[in-house]
């Protein structure tokens, strides 16, 4: 479904991605690992149009994206949680929600749909964002994203700065999201919930892919970890 193909990137001068090929198939759950400064968010934001490509290809469903700006992006179906959430903090959760899902794809999900995977998003609607706990910031980013009904879910950092439990509370339900079938391209630093969920994994360092398996690959070749993650 997602195709990446010797994908360039970086900022200004310095190039930070040096040929990242990876795929996403229909369903498929993938996470991007790597030790800080890697290369996986500037992947994610590559891939999403935010930042202009040096070289390569990025496709779905078949469309070439390559030079389409990010709303087109959305539009064509990918839905991105960005490092930091980038929620609007004045604007109250129900708003927010709303503010993406304009022109966007038609599907099953909706305030009430959002709202029935993320209770607390409906005991806050009325709340301004900017109140709101770091997990709930990220259960909103994550619903906004949904709203545009999204084939592929592309996650920064899915858990990052959360207490156990809200963690624990957002990896079930991206267990959810892949058994309804969605799609999802994740970044996260927690190796055994990741192992878990995921099908596949590619491994970047300094901007290229070093490694890529499937979780039992992973389990039964530790040196992997050592190699790629630990410093
Ligand atoms: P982290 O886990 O720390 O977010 P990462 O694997 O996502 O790491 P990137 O943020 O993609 O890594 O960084 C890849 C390279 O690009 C690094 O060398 C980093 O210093 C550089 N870089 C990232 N953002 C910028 C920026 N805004 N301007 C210049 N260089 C940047």
């Amino acid at each position: 479904m997602l195709s990446v193909e010797n994908l360039q990137a970086g900022y200004g001068s310095a190039q930070a991605l040096f040929g990242v090929t990876l795929t996403v198939g229909g369903g498929e759950v993938v996470t991007l690992l790597g030790r800080n400064g890697m290369g996986k968010t500037t992947t994610l934001r590559a891939i999403m149009g935010l930042l202009p490509k040096i070289a390569g290809q990025v496709r779905f469903d078949g469309t070439d994206l390559t030079t389409a700006p990010p709303y087109r992006i959305a539009q064509a179906g990918i839905g991105y949680v960005p490092e930091g959430r980038q929620i609007f903090p004045t604007l109250s959760v129900e708003e927010n929600l709303i503010a993406t899902a304009a022109n966007t794809r038609k599907g099953r999900w909706s305030l009430q749909t959002v709202y029935t995977m993320f209770p607390r998003l409906k005991e806050r609607r009325t709340n301004p964002a900017a109140l709101l706990s770091g997990g709930e910031q990220q259960m909103l980013a994550i619903g906004r994203a949904l709203m545009t009904n999204p084939r592929l879910l592309i996650l920064d950092e899915a858990t990052e700065g959360l207490a156990p439990l809200i963690r624990a509370e957002i990896w079930a339900r991206l267990a959810e999201l892949k058994a309804a079938g969605e799609a999802i391209l994740v970044v996260d630093k927690n190796i055994d919930a990741l192992t878990k969920l995921a099908d596949r994994h590619v491994m970047l360092e300094k901007g290229s892919v070093m490694w890529t398996g499937t979780s039992t690959d992973l389990r039964n070749d530790p040196s992997v970890i050592e190699r790629y993650l630990h410093l």
